[in-house]
This record gives structure tokens, C-alpha cells and sequence, in this order.
């Protein structure tokens, strides 16, 4: 075996439970899974508290788990191969680096009331890509929530569980997230996207029906990240807050569009994209709901444009992959995640998927920009205990 074919093999059910023994030396006593997840449109609407709608893909951070006798938590990863991470549960908070994902959520379930004294052997292996805007952080975390909480017998609900994930984010790896990555991954059901209330962080569910009228959802990960990614974020984020303080509203969800001529340049501009975005948002809702997938597509492309005209924070290698994606038959595309980089979704019929994909790589050479990474992604449900019967603890 390779050692990519080693990493390959963890990637089952049996696999990471043949791991975990490897490492651990006995059965784990459960293997969890969770989705990670693309956000079909509602960019920058979350730190506005509008609405967002994501849907988790079949792709998954899984955790093989067992209880310990004594307070120590271990943590492996078929990701960072050879590392083995040895805490004590009062050292949780403290941990640094990929393991505070991990660990971090064992924290923060037990700050929200998790009982329990005994420690933890967690063994992960996941095939979200990391860092392609997939989302892999909120899968490990969701997968290591529902295993710990599920493992221990505790009624924590799904909601507790994701608000975990985001404050082990949040408090120890120290990402400013918000929490629809959490959210989708727990709460999202198979063949749906979740329609999230960002400010109340009540869902729905919206049937996508895209794989039965014959369209795919393509995601490019363009691989150019700019350095001022953070600093942008924070500007567009203090912009916003500024908007809706000249606007006097309490964010700019409750903003109208006629309120947008009491601003003037970048203000305004920055307004009418969150504005205009959480109004995309309903009608592709609208347009889900009636049974009318391909006029999302036009929706997503508005996005863009938005994305990259008002509010600014498209790079050349996005708008390289969007304008191809067009050219070659998609129906909609557009940048998702933060912007200054990462990657963009594309909505094509299936048969057009091959070609748009050479199209993109062509281009992408043609621009000097890195080769894109493409991955065809289907919704999945939301995390789940498999189905796995131990041979018995020890
Ligand atoms: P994204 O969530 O978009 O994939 P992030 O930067 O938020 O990107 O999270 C990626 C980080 O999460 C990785 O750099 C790593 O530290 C951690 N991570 C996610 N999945 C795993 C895994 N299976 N094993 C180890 N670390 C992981
Ligand atoms: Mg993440």
C-alpha cells in the first residue's frame, strides 16, 4: 500500500474502525459521520442576519470513538498521519493546530452541559478536501459532537450540538465563524437544502430536485487565496454594520431596497448587495419549492455579479471560472464563501459537466492562475450514527 491508498482505505466505516483498533487497541464503541457542505446562495447575508441555504454534500468527516477510564482524550487523524494528540480533559481549550477542532468541541459540549468524568479515543478520517470552502472543519467537528454527546447519553439537541462546533471554532481554534456550516451539517436532510434564519437559526427544509431533472452542482476550487482575505472580510463586515446604522435598522436584513438612496457610494453598494442577496435568496426558494430548478441558475449568476461589482471581493480566477462556466453551458454560477479566493459553484446539466470542466482548467492556463480543482457534489443528509456493530468494548 501506498500511504495515499493507507489513507484511502480509512475512509469507510470499516476503515476507520479498523483504525481506530490499529491505534487504540480495541473496538471503537461507535463511528459517526458528518457532511460537509456548499452554500447554494445567501453570501455575506449571515453577519447581516438574513437567511442563507445550504445543503450538506456526500462527502464526510468520520469518527470512530470510545470512552477511556481515566481523564485523558487522545485524537488521531488519517489526515495528519504518524500524529497521535494526547490532552486531559481540563486542557481541552488549550489545544493548538488541526486538533483543536476536535478537541475543542469536547470542550465546549461539556461547557453546555455534558456529563461525564471519563476521557476520550477519537480516531478521524475524512474525504471533504480541506480548506476548498467544503467546509471539513464543520465536519470533524459535527462528527466528533454527535459521537461524544450520542456515546456519552446525553439529550442534547441537534442545535446544542452545532452551536459546540462553532464555539470550539470560534473560542479555541479562533475562526470568527458563524454558525450555518454546523447547522448544515447536523441538520440538513437528504435531498434538501436548509433555508437557515440566520438571526433566530430556525431551518426549513427546501427539496433541491435538481439530480431528477438531470443538473449537477460543480464545484471549482480556483486555489488563489489573497492575502488580504481577512482584512477584506472585516472591512465588508464593519461596512455593513455601518449601513445599517446610517439606515437605522437593527442589521441590514430589515433593510428594503428603497431605504438603498439614502446611502451614497461604496455604503450603498455594499448595502445593495446584501439587500438584493437576501431577495435572491426567497426566489430561489420560490423557485425550488415550484419545481422550477434551472431558474436558479440565472439567480446565482446575479450573485456574482453582485458579489463582484457591489460588494467586491471577486478575484480574476473567479471570474474566469464563471464567465467559462457560462460559455459552456452552465446555467448559473458564482463564487461562495468569503471571496479574495476559494472556489465557485457552478450549476450545469450532467452532460454538459465534462466540457465545462476542460473549458475552466483550459482558461485557467491560459490566465496563468493555478490549475482548479473541480468536484461534481450531491446533497446528503446530515450526521449520522453508521451502522456498525462493535465485536465489544476491549
Ligand atoms: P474548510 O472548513 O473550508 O475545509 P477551514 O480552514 O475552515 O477550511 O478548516 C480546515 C482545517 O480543519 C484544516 O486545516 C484542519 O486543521 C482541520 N481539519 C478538517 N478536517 C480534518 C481532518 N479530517 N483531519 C484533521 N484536520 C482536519
Ligand atoms: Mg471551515
Amino acid at each position: 500500500l501506498t500511504s495515499d491508498d493507507s489513507v484511502a482505505a480509512t475512509l469507510t466505516t470499516p476503515g476507520v474502525a479498523q483504525a481506530f483498533r490499529d491505534a487504540v487497541g480495541h473496538d471503537p464503541e461507535g463511528v459517526f459521520a458528518a457532511p460537509g457542505r456548499v452554500n447554494l446562495i445567501g453570501e455575506h447575508t449571515d453577519h447581516n442576519e438574513g437567511h442563507v441555504l445550504p445543503f450538506a454534500i456526500d462527502r464526510h468527516c468520520r469518527v470512530a470513538a470510545g470512552r477511556r477510564t481515566d481523564d485523558v482524550v487522545t485524537v488521531r487523524s488519517a489526515q495528519e498521519p504518524g500524529e497521535t494528540v494526547t490532552t486531559t480533559l481540563d486542557a481541552l481549550h488549550r489545544a493548538t493546530g488541526w486538533s483543536a477542532y476536535a478537541l475543542g468541541t469536547v470542550w465546549a459540549l461539556r461547557e453546555a452541559g455534558l456529563p461525564g468524568e471519563d476521557g476520550w479515543d477519537l480516531v478521524v478520517a475524512g474525504d471533504v478536501p480541506l480548506g476548498s470552502g467544503l467546509s471539513s472543519s464543520a465536519a470533524l467537528e459535527c462528527a466528533v459532537a454527535l459521537a461524544v454527546a450520542d456515546l456519552t447519553g446525553s439529550d442534547l439537541d441537534r442545535h446544542t450540538l452545532a452551536r459546540a462546533g462553532r464555539r470550539a471554532e470560534n473560542d479555541v481554534v479562533g475562526a470568527p465563524v458563524g454558525i450555518m456550516d454546523q447547522a448544515a451539517s447536523l441538520l440538513c436532510r437528504d435531498g434538501a437544502a436548509l433555508l437557515l434564519d440566520c438571526r433566530t437559526l430556525e431551518g426549513q427544509d427546501v427539496l433541491l430536485g435538481l439530480d431528477e431533472v438531470g443538473l449537477v452542482t460543480l464545484v471549482v476550487d480556483t486555489r488563489v487565496r489573497h492575502d488580504l482575505a481577512d482584512g477584506g472580510y472585516a472591512d465588508r463586515r464593519a461596512a455593513c454594520v455601518a449601513a445599517a446604522e446610517a439606515l437605522g435598522v437593527p442589521a441590514l436584513r430589515d433593510a428594503t431596497p428603497d431605504a438603498l438612496d439614502r446611502l451614497d457610494g461604496t455604503l450603498r453598494r455594499r448595502a445593495r448587495h446584501v439587500v438584493t442577496e437576501e431577495a435572491r435568496v426567497h426566489r430561489v426558494v420560490e423557485h425550488l419549492r415550484a419545481g422550477r430548478p434551472h431558474e436558479v441558475g440565472p439567480e446565482l449568476t446575479a450573485s456574482h455579479a453582485s458579489l463582484r461589482d457591489d460588494f467586491e471581493v471577486s478575484v480574476p480566477a473567479l471570474d474566469a471560472v464563471v464567465d467559462t462556466a457560462l460559455e459552456h453551458g452552465a446555467l448559473g454560477a458564482r463564487l461562495v464563501g468569503g471571496g479574495f479566493g476559494g472556489s465557485a459553484l457552478v450549476l450545469a446539466p450532467a452532460d454538459a459537466a465534462p466540457e465545462i470542466g476542460e473549458a475552466v482548467v483550459r482558461r485557467a492556463a491560459d490566465d496563468g492562475h493555478p490549475e482548479p480543482v473541480i468536484r461534481e457534489v450531491h446533497p446528503a443528509g446530515g450526521a449520522r450514527r453508521e451502522a456498525w456493530a462493535p465485536g465489544g468494548r476491549h
